[in-house]
């Protein structure tokens, strides 16, 4: 059997939403990234979901002017989860998610629309995007067998750069 040695600052296992964002985020601040995916395409459930984003604070929200108020995001959540509010976890999210919304729309090719919820701006999703913007990367994605025979895919700050609009 033989041995292939690869070399990489960070492995990220699993191609979804949190995934991919770990990856192009470290891809971004310089590391070499490789991604391993057990399935024959990348995306996950992710690849399946409607994309809807529940991001509090979101700078599109902002943007259109909605300014909401932390406090107010909190209770609400307080309500839904009840016992299982973990105030550190709600914090980091409330910090991170627009964080988050903010870094893609600006390092990225990916864009983000508001949602159009008629009483708030706070839910958005990716702009749709012809995937021929991906080049190279885009193949395992759709030819399945290919991606197990061309290995793992590295992701690197390069291919980051696809056009925003094929
Ligand atoms: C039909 C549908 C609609 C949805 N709509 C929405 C929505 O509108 N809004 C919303 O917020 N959420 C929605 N969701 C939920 C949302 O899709 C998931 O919560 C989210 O995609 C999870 O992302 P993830 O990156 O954690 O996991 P995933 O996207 O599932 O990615 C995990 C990846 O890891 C891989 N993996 C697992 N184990 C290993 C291993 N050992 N080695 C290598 N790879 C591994 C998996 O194959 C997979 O590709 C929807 C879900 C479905 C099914």
């Amino acid at each position: 059997m033989s041995e292939t040695s690869l070399d990489y600052d960070l492995v990220v296992v699993g191609s979804g939403a949190a995934g991919l964002s770990a990856a192009v985020t470290a891809a971004y601040h310089g590391l070499k990234v490789c991604i391993v995916e057990k399935d024959e395409v990348m995306g996950g459930a992710t690849a399946w979901s409607g994309g809807w984003m529940w991001v509090p604070r979101n700078t599109l929200a902002q943007r259109a002017g909605i300014h909401e108020d932390i406090d107010t995001v909190r209770t609400y959540l307080r309500h839904e989860l009840g016992d299982r509010y973990d105030a550190a976890r709600i914090d980091a999210f409330l910090e991170a998610a627009p964080q988050m919304v903010s870094f893609f729309e600006t390092h990225t090719a990916l864009q983000f629309a508001d949602c159009g919820a008629p009483s708030t701006n706070t839910m958005c999703m990716p702009v749709r995007a012809k995937t021929r913007a991906l080049g190279e990367a885009r193949r395992p994605t759709i030819a399945s067998r290919a991606t197990q025979r061309s290995g793992p895919t590295p992701v690197s700050p390069r291919s980051m750069r696809a056009p925003t609009t094929p």
